[in-house]
C-alpha cells in the first residue's frame, strides 16, 4: 500500500512543493508519476544499463567495494528539484515523503531475504551540521528506524575531514578528497547498508565502505535515494 493510501484520509489537503496544485501530500499524484526510475540497474553501482548484463561497464572494469547497490530515483527533473527543497530549505515534509519511500524499497530488499545487522548513515562533519542544522540522512530513515528493529548506527563512524563539495570535481579529485574523510570504531556486524541521499560516482560511499568494511564488517550495500548521472562516466 503506497504513501498516499495510507495517509490520504487523515490528513487535509494542501499544495504540491513542485507545482503547487493541491495534494493530499506536499506532493501531487502528477508530480510523483513524472518521477523517473531507470529500470534495469548496474546491480553493482545502480547506474541505468541497457541490455542483458548485470553489471555496466564501469563497474565491469573496476568495482566498488560495496556489493550492491540500490536507489529509489534516477537524479534529474521533478525528483532532483525535490531533492534540493529537501536538502537546502529543509522543508520537513518532503523529508517525511522520501522516508516513507525509503523504507518502502528497504522493506521489499529484506522481504528477499537480504538481512543487514546495521545501518549507516552517511556521516556529515560538525562543520556542515551546525550549517545546516541536521544530518539530512539521519532524517530519511525515520520511517524504517520507527517501523524496524535494525540499528541505525551513528556512532562508529565519523568524519573527521570536511571536504570540500564534490560536485565540480573528477572522479580522480573526488577520490582523493573523500580520502582520509572517515574514522571508525572496530564493529562486528555482518552485513551494513549505507545510507546517502544521492550518489554520483560513488566515491564517498566507496571510501565509506573501504573504513567500514576495515573496520570489521563483513560486507556492505547501498541505499541512496536518487542515482546521478555523473558527466565524467
Ligand atoms: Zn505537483
Ligand atoms: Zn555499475
Amino acid at each position: 500500500m503506497g504513501i498516499y493510501s495510507r495517509l490520504s484520509a487523515l490528513i487535509p489537503d494542501q499544495s504540491c512543493v513542485l507545482c503547487a496544485e493541491s495534494a493530499k501530500l506536499c506532493v501531487c499524484h502528477e508530480c510523483e508519476s513524472s518521477f523517473s526510475n531507470h529500470q534495469p540497474r548496474c546491480k553493482s553501482c545502480a547506474h541505468p544499463i541497457g541490455g542483458k548484463l548485470d553489471f555496466c561497464g564501469q563497474c565491469l572494469a573496476h568495482a566498488p567495494v560495496f556489493n550492491r547497490a540500490y536507489t529509489l530515483y534516477d537524479y534529474q527533473d521533478a525528483i532532483a528539484d525535490l531533492i534540493k527543497i529537501f536538502k537546502f530549505d529543509h522543508r520537513l515534509c518532503v523529508g517525511d515523503y522520501f522516508s516513507h519511500q525509503l523504507y518502502d524499497l528497504y522493506q521489499s530488499i529484506v522481504s528477499k531475504g537480504v538481512e543487514y545487522d546495521a545501518i549507516i548513515p552517511m556521516p556529515l562533519s560538525r562543520s556542515r551540521i551546525a550549517e545546516r542544522g541536521y544530518n539530512q540522512v539521519l532524517e530519511l530513515l525515520n520511517v524504517i528506524s520507527k517501523k524496524t528493529n535494525t540499528i541505525i548506527d551513528t556512532y562508529s563512524i565519523n568524519r573527521i575531514k570536511a571536504t570540500q563539495p564534490l560536485s565540480a570535481l573528477n572522479p580522480e579529485q573526488r577520490r582523493q578528497e573523500i580520502k582520509g574523510a572517515f574514522k571508525a570504531q572496530a564493529m562486528n556486524y555482518q552485513s551494513v547498508l549505507l545510507v546517502d541521499d544521492v550518489m554520483t560516482t560513488g566515491s564517498s560511499l566507496n571510501e565509506l565502505a573501504k573504513v567500514v568494511l576495515k573496520a570489521g564488517a563483513g560486507s556492505c550495500d547501498v541505499l541512496t535515494l536518487a542515482r546521478a548521472e555523473s558527466k565524467f562516466n
